[in-house]
Parts: structure tokens; sequence; C-alpha cells
């Protein structure tokens, strides 16, 4: 399988990242886990049609992880899309999801695909889908609106995910953890709301972690520093825009 990052950039606006949005792919099929940017553009740059993408998840409904939706749903009417689009929602959401929809006036565009939108209860953990061998689970983050993070098996190796949360006690009790995935918004600045680099290297337990990719990061802080300093620091990786892991 393979992580694509089209974004890692925090919700502060920044000159170099679009903010955080990641396709997981394989042989199968593609899961894009938030919308931001320019999502037709990344998705084509990293070789997925817009066709071919399977499922959105919206991890919550702040507007840096939701703006790129309207010009991703637009794209893919364009194009003449058929297949049906599952947009998986945490319940609390289902609202905002329904406002942001009717917002679009997606209704009257004529378009020729089915959106079949999955509710599911964000505030335990859950187990979502799976794409062949990627299973998707989601569990509770820490943030100011109802938001999830993710967990993404394959082969046994565990993949978790968390974009925009404070230090969560639920990934620390993993017992390991093959890639943390984790938000970053600042270097070394504690803030509500949302977890700096300092908390993430030193919070959960690094090694029962074999690496860790920050995303949501923003300008100007100076991640690197604090990298330096890390006796792990090998396996911390800043991520970039359109860095792609694969597994
Ligand atoms: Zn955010
Ligand atoms: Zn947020």
């Amino acid at each position: 399988m393979q992580i694509h990052f089209l974004g890692t950039g925090s919700a502060f606006p920044g000159a170099v990242r679009d903010n955080t949005s990641i396709c997981f792919s394989n042989d199968v099929g593609h899961v894009l886990v938030d919308v931001s940017g320019n999502p037709c553009k990344r998705l084509k740059q990293i070789g997925v049609e817009l066709g071919d993408l399977d499922v959105v998840i919206i991890t919550h409904f702040h507007i840096d992880h939701i703006y790129g939706l309207p010009s991703l749903l637009w794209g893919m009417w364009l194009e003449g899309r058929t297949k049906a689009l599952r947009i998986y929602c945490d319940e609390r959401n289902s609202k905002r999801l329904d406002t942001w929809m009717q917002a679009m006036e997606i209704a009257d565009w004529g378009i020729q695909f089915e959106i079949d939108i999955q509710l599911f209860k964000g505030e335990e953990k859950r187990l979502l889908f799976s794409v062949g061998d990627m299973i998707f689970s989601s569990f509770p983050a820490i943030h100011s609106v109802p938001t999830i993070g993710l967990e993404i098996t394959f082969q046994h190796k565990c993949i978790v995910y968390s974009c925009d949360t404070e230090y969560n006690p639920f990934i620390k009790a993993y017992p390991s953890i093959d890639i943390l995935i984790h938000e970053a918004t600042s270097a070394t600045e504690k803030s509500v709301n949302h977890t700096s680099m300092l908390e993430v290297v030193n919070c959960y337990s690094l090694d029962l972690i074999r690496e860790v990719v920050l995303v949501h990061l923003s300008d100007g802080e100076d991640y690197e520093a604090v990298r330096n300093r890390m006796k792990e620091r090998e396996k911390i990786i800043i991520a970039e825009d359109m860095l792609r892991i694969e597994l």
C-alpha cells in the first residue's frame, strides 16, 4: 500500500503547504482522508483518476479539512463519474455535512453518481470498512469539535493517524504502532486543541513506535531544531506535500 500526503499544512495560512489531506491506496482502491487544496490536481498528480476514488473520510468539520469537497465533487461530475462515492462521516457531524452539501446545491448539478453517506459513531472505536487488505477503523480524537482519528491495519502492520487533536491517551495505549501520523501544529508551544511536536515526542512512547510522521505543520515553526535535539531523530519524519510512503 501507499500513503500519499497531498497536503501537510495546519489551519494557519502557509506559503508552502496545502492543508492536511492524505490518500491511502493499494491495488484495489483509494481512500482520501479530508479534502483540502485542489484535490483533483493532487489526485491526478499521484495517478489516481477521479472516477477511481472509492471513499472519502471526513475527520471533522473545520474548514481546512473540508473546503476541497465542492471542488472534488465538481471535478467528478465534469469527468462523468458514474461509480458511487462513499463518504464516511461521524454522525455527530451529519447535520454539518447536510448543510455543506446543500450550500453546494449539488442536487441541481445533475451528477451521474450516487453519494453514499455512511454515518458512524465517532465517539467510540468503530470498524469502518476495508479496501482490499487495508482495514480502516475510527477512534475519538480530542479537539474543539467532534473529531476522529484513524487506525489502518495492513498485513499485520498498524498505522495510526490523528490530524487535529490534543495528546490522546487512546493512541498511547497501543502496544505498538508501525507508523504514527500525528499533527504538530507548533514545534514547542503548547496550545489547546492541538499538539506540539515536543508533546508528540515526549507524551507517546517512541520505543513502541517504529516511525512518526508529523503533519498539520505551520510555517515559521522550527521543527528541525526539535528533531535535532532528539536521540530518536531517525524515526521522525517532518512531512512535506506529496511525500509518499510505501509499505
Ligand atoms: Zn486542522
Ligand atoms: Zn480542526
